[in-house]
C-alpha cells in the first residue's frame, strides 16, 4: 500500500515513471491526506454503487472512492501514468482505469455498461482548465448521474454557488444553477497540492435536479440570452441583450415592461424567475412577429 498522498511517495513514483508534471493538462496532486477521505464520503452520501472519476493523477482519490463505492471508473488522459496508476491501483479490484479525454468519451455508454443502477455519482479534483466545460457537458449531455462532488478553483466555487439575483451571479451560476443544486462544501488551500497552484480551491457538489427551476419556453436560446444577459455584466439589460440577433431595441423594450422590470435593470439584480420571464416575453415577441 502506498501512502499517496504523501508527497515524498509521489515524487518518488513519478520519477521511476519518468514523469514530469504538465501544467497543461491542470496536474497538481492532491498531498493533503485529509481531503480524498471526506470528498470520496460526501460523493457517497446519497447512495454508494458506482461512481466516475475524472483524472485520477497517482490515484489519490481513486483509492478513497474504491472504500466507498461498489465499483468506480477512472478516466484519465494522461498515459504517461499508466505505470503509476498500474502499481498503485493494483490491489483496488473494484477500479477500473479508462484512457482517453473525458470530453469526448462516451461517459453515457460507459455508465450504462459497468454501474448495475445505470447511475453514477461523479467525483473528480478537476483539471482547472478544462473546469467549467467538463461540469457543463456533465450536465449538459443529459447523462445519468446523481451528483457531482468536484474540486475547483476557490473563484469558480463562489461563481458556481452563488445566489442568481446577486452580484457574485454569473452565467455559470444561472447555467448550473438551471440543471442542479449547487453547495459549497469545504475550501482546500494551495498548500494542499503538489506543485501548488496560485490559487486555493473548494470541494462542490452539485446535487442534478429531477426538474428545471423555471420553465422557459427554448433552452437553448435561453441559455443564449443568459450569455448576452451576462456577457457585459456593467451595461444595463437594454444593451447587453442587443447582442443577441433576431431581437430590435425595441424588443427588449416592450420584453422588460411585460415582465414588470425596470428599463435600466443589469441581469446580476435579477432572480431564476425573473429570468425566464423577461426570456419568455422576448421569445413571445419574436415568435408573434414571425406568425407562430
Ligand atoms: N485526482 C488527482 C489528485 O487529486 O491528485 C489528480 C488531479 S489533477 C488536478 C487533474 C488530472 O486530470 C490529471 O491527472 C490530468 O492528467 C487529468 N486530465 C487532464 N485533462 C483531462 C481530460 N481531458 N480527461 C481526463 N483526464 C484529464
Amino acid at each position: 500500500m502506498y501512502n499517496l498522498s504523501d508527497a515524498n511517495v509521489i515524487r518518488r513514483l513519478l520519477t521511476d515513471a519518468g514523469f514530469s508534471f504538465k501544467k497543461s493538462l491542470g496536474q497538481n496532486f492532491l498531498i493533503d491526506p485529509s481531503v480524498c477521505p471526506e470528498m470520496a464520503m460526501s460523493a457517497a452520501e446519497q447512495e454508494n454503487d458506482f461512481a466516475l472519476e475524472i483524472g485520477p493523477g497517482v490515484g489519490v482519490l481513486t483509492a478513497e472512492l474504491a472504500k466507498e463505492f461498489d465499483k468506480v471508473v477512472t478516466v484519465e488522459l494522461d498515459e504517461r501514468l499508466r505505470p503509476v496508476l498500474a502499481k498503485t491501483l493494483k490491489d483496488a479490484d473494484n477500479v477500473e482505469v479508462v484512457w482517453g479525454d473525458a470530453m469526448k468519451l462516451p461517459l453515457a455508454d460507459i455508465i450504462k455498461q459497468k454501474s448495475t443502477s445505470g447511475t453514477a455519482s461523479v467525483c473528480a479534483n478537476l483539471p482547472y482548465y478544462i473546469t467549467s466545460p467538463i461540469i457543463m457537458m456533465l450536465l449538459e449531455s443529459n447523462l445519468p448521474i446523481r451528483d457531482i462532488t468536484v474540486m475547483v478553483q476557490k473563484e469558480a466555487a463562489e461563481r458556481i454557488c452563488a445566489e442568481v439575483g446577486t452580484r457574485a451571479a454569473g452565467v455559470l451560476t444561472v447555467s448550473v444553477g438551471y440543471y442542479a443544486e449547487p453547495e459549497i462544501l469545504f475550501e482546500v488551500p494551495r498548500t494542499s497540492f503538489m506543485p501548488s497552484p496560485d490559487v486555493d480551491s473548494a470541494v462542490i457538489k452539485l446535487k442534478i435536479r429531477k426538474e428545471p427551476p423555471v420553465n422557459v419556453a427554448n433552452e437553448k436560446q435561453f441559455f443564449s440570452f443568459v450569455k448576452a444577459a451576462f456577457g457585459q455584466r456593467r451595461k444595463t439589460l437594454q444593451n447587453s441583450l442587443s447582442s443577441l440577433g433576431g431581437y430590435a431595441k425595441t424588443d427588449i423594450a416592450e420584453a422588460l415592461e411585460k415582465a414588470d422590470l425596470r428599463p435600466d435593470v443589469r441581469a446580476e439584480a435579477l432572480n431564476f424567475d425573473q429570468l425566464a420571464t423577461l426570456f419568455n416575453a422576448l421569445y413571445k415577441i419574436k415568435a408573434e412577429r414571425n406568425g407562430k
